[in-house]
């Protein structure tokens, strides 16, 4: 396919693509929409394949970035990018090279840390341009953004129970955890603060016994989705809702943090919906680290503004289970319409 006629396909609206011989630099940095306001998204460092790979991902993840921002309601656009490497070849002169490709879009694209990248990467991409937020907290940055993607599935799972079940508490209520990595064993802390009956599974067996026994969870080796819960919580991999475990699921809700967890977002969404089982859409209940990190941009970072941007996660998911309702579509489906509303009003205005 014609490169043009990919970008315009699902609306790209600049790639770049970035090469460096002296430190052996290739990146690739896609910007989707600015239509809110600079692209902002992480930088991926990846061994790709080839560089149909990598430019397949990171159109893929550029747009995911629109939706999730706007869905979120910032004043960001979306973008990302991917530098084409083995984690092992990581190093200062790579990231200060990928810096100053950064710096040459002038502020149109915002980069930050996403798999294989850090906070302290994005300290040495400082060193080469402004245009990048994530910095640790002893750099006036806002730090490990986990907690705060915790915190926003934390607000996502009592908006969806008051929804479906009209319960302005967690307490009592069975909730299984897969993954116990930064997101899921912070959100287990904040579920057991709860009064929440956990039920807790990681491939790592050490993990999964040291978490379970810290909040009085039961381990579960193997097959947690299958468990008569209230709500399964996927926070380990994408892709976790397929046609092998989807008519095996006895959960009433599913909110987690895990990126794409619909296999097939329109079969596997309207599969969840026959069986009674309300999906909350991971992008919208997952930003609470893109908008942590959003307060870091053009302003000194104040924590106490972004928890409270975050918190707002409950209500943008109420208004997505809300607009479903209305609209007469899915909760995913909604979930791009209030994106895609919010792209539209800003184009309005602008015009
Ligand atoms: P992490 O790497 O810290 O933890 C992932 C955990 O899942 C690990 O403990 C790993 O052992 C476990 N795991 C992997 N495969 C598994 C499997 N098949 N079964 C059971 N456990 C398995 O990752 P994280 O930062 O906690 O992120 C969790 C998920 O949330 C990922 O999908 C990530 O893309 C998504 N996410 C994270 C953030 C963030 O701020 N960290 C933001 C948005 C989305």
């Amino acid at each position: 396919m014609n490169i043009f006629n990919r970008l315009e396909s699902k609306g790209h609206e600049q790639v770049v693509f970035c090469q460096d011989k002296t430190v052996g630099l290739k990146a690739i940095i896609a910007v989707h929409s600015t239509a809110l306001g600079p692209a902002l998204g992480g930088t991926r460092l990846w061994p790709y394949e080839d560089d149909e790979a990598a430019l397949v991902d990171v159109l893929r993840l550029a747009r995911g970035m629109t939706y999730k921002n706007a869905a979120a309601g910032l004043a960001f656009g979306g973008g990302k990018a991917v530098v084409i490497a083995s984690p092992h070849l990581k190093t200062h002169e790579l990231l200060l090279a990928y810096g100053r490709f950064v710096h040459r879009l002038g502020g149109n694209y915002i980069t930050a840390a996403d798999v294989n990248t850090n906070e302290n990467d994005m300290v040495d991409i400082r060193k080469a341009t402004p245009f990048v937020t994530g910095l640790p907290e002893s750099k006036g940055g806002s730090g490990e953004p986990s907690p705060f993607t915790a915190l926003g599935v934390f607000e996502g799972i009592k908006a969806a129970v008051f929804y479906r079940l009209g319960h302005k508490t967690l307490k009592g209520l069975r909730v299984a955890v897969q993954g116990l990595g930064s997101v899921g064993s912070e959100l287990c802390k904040l579920l057991y603060q709860e009064g929440v009956k956990l039920f807790v599974n990681d491939m790592n067996c050490e993990k999964m016994h040291r978490i379970a026994q810290i909040y009085q969870a039961e381990a579960v080796p193997e097959n947690i989705h299958r468990l008569e819960v209230d709500i399964f919580s996927p926070c380990a991999l994408g892709g976790v809702l397929r046609d092998e475990t989807l008519p095996e699921l006895q959960c009433k809700m599913i909110v987690g943090a895990a990126n794409n967890q619909l296999w097939d977002e329109d079969k596997h969404g309207a599969l969840l919906a026959k069986r009674g089982i309300l999906y909350a859409p991971d992008y919208v209940v997952n930003a609470g680290g893109v908008i942590n990190i959003s307060f870091e941009v053009n302003r000194s970072y104040k924590r106490e503004e972004a928890t409270e941007k975050v918190k707002a996660i409950y209500h943008t998911l109420m208004q997505v289970f809300q607009l479903a309702e209305s609209e007469r579509c899915l909760p995913h489906q909604a979930a791009k319409l209030l994106a895609e509303k919010r792209l539209i009003n800003q184009k309005r205005t602008l015009l």
